[in-house]
């Protein structure tokens, strides 16, 4: 078949791959354990149904503005403000269909071809397909002292006169670090001395544990809305575990929101009225539902890592945020896809490797499931990997032993 050789470039999600896989094998009435999902089981919020059905009864359901609904756009502003101390005008927002399509329509708005935009490895698996489908190059950097926290002098080794933006997500997927308020000031002042755009994808920026926090860019930036090089990703996808809904935004400057209404003018229109409507009813309902959601993940976080610390050999460091964490398995397979293709067919659990992340050698586990498939899970890998755990193991109501170690 005929296909454009950029499409052939783009890798497959190996999270959607691998949500796809598990699915297969759960209806063949395989008992598969999903370490590798990127979205909590909690229920969307009440509000957030009662505004997206009145729509539905309503029946009222047609295109709205390209940049989203004025009601959603209040709400946004108000979030903003509380979470960030910006007062945005509504012409510093885009409402998207996802943050997913919110960091696409930020790239294709900005870049040209051969632009380079820097990610940070451990990044985000979409990031650097993202940056490919717009003709641009994504530039790794890796951190020089084996953490998964960047440092300012190996981006400033990578930045040349073609690049165009830095990407910083924190609290980090797949890590789980928020990196430290140093940093987010270094780099802060130095795109905006440089001009070269910061987009922050802050999609996790309330799933924050121990009373940590991640620190907004906007601190560190004496610019108006209108002039700074900080673009802000959000959305409740995460914060509300409403990925279903498909809503996202771009807090920008105006000028640069104007093109990315005439982009997604061109490409989508707008995201679904009944999902805005959605939106706007978790943004202004109770948000007792996000700390409540916060509680169950920094629970399961803390199983997570009760398990893993008593498996020896897998080093760990701690996640601050998110629902993931990036454990360490090179002392078992260096090659992070062979070992996760592994751990599916020997121990049906799905984990994601960490090649995908730019960080071979590690798996990415994920803690917004229950507790008994974090413990179960972690139980298969270690009775797959661990020649001292005992060689018999219940999968399902199979008995099976372990002939490989
Ligand atoms: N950014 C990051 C870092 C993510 O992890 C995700 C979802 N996995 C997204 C953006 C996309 O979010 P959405 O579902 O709202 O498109």
């Amino acid at each position: 078949m005929s296909v454009s050789q950029l499409a052939r470039t783009i890798k497959e999600s190996p999270t959607l791959r691998l949500n796809e896989e598990a699915r297969i094998l759960r209806a063949k009435g395989e008992p598969v354990i999903h370490l590798g999902a990127g979205e909590p089981k909690n229920k969307a919020p009440i509000t957030a149904l009662l505004t997206s059905s009145a729509r539905l009864n309503l029946g009222d359901i047609k295109y709205t503005p390209v940049d989203g609904l004025p009601s959603l756009k209040k709400a946004i502003i108000r979030c903003t403000e509380e979470h960030y101390g910006r007062l945005a005008a509504p012409e510093n927002i885009i409402v998207t269909t996802g943050a997913k399509q919110a960091l696409y329509n930020i790239l294709f708005s900005i870049v040209n071809p051969q632009d380079e935009v820097i990610l940070l490895a451990p990044y985000w698996v979409s990031y650097p397909e993202m940056v490919k489908m717009v003709y641009g190059i994504p530039v790794i950097v890796t951190p020089g002292d084996g953490s998964f926290h960047p440092r300012m002098e190996d981006i400033e080794q990578a930045v040349s006169s073609y690049t165009k933006a830095i990407i910083v997500n924190s609290p980090n997927n797949p890590s789980g670090v928020i990196y430290d308020d140093t940093f987010i000031k270094e780099v802060v002042e130095y795109c905006e001395k440089k001009g070269i755009y910061l987009i922050l994808d802050d999609i996790y920026h309330t799933l924050v544990f121990d009373g940590k926090q991640a620190v907004p860019g906007y601190k560190f930036t004496k610019e108006d809305l209108d002039s700074t090089r900080l673009i802000v990703v959000n959305g409740v996808s995460k914060q509300y575990g409403m990925t279903g809904f498909r809503i996202g935004w771009v807090i920008a400057p105006r000028k640069l929101v104007e093109v990315m209404i005439n982009v997604q003018a061109q490409m989508t229109s707008n995201a679904s009225v009944v999902s805005q409507a959605a939106a706007e009813g978790a943004l202004t309902g109770v948000q007792s539902v996000v700390e409540s959601l916060r509680l169950t993940i920094q629970n399961n976080r803390d199983v997570m890592m009760q398990e893993l610390s008593t498996f020896e050999g897998v080093r760990v460091t701690q996640p601050d945020g998110t629902f993931y964490c990036l454990p360490d398995f090179r002392a078992f397979n260096e090659d992070s896809i062979e070992l996760a293709k592994f751990l599916l067919s020997k121990a049906l659990v799905v984990t994601v490797p960490g090649a995908s992340f730019g960080m071979e050698g590690h798996l990415r586990l994920s803690y917004a499931g229950s507790v008994k498939d974090i413990k179960e899970g972690v139980a298969r890998i270690k009775w797959a990997l661990d020649p001292n755990s005992p060689n018999e193991i219940y999968i399902g109501d199979r008995k099976i032993i372990r002939d490989w170690l």
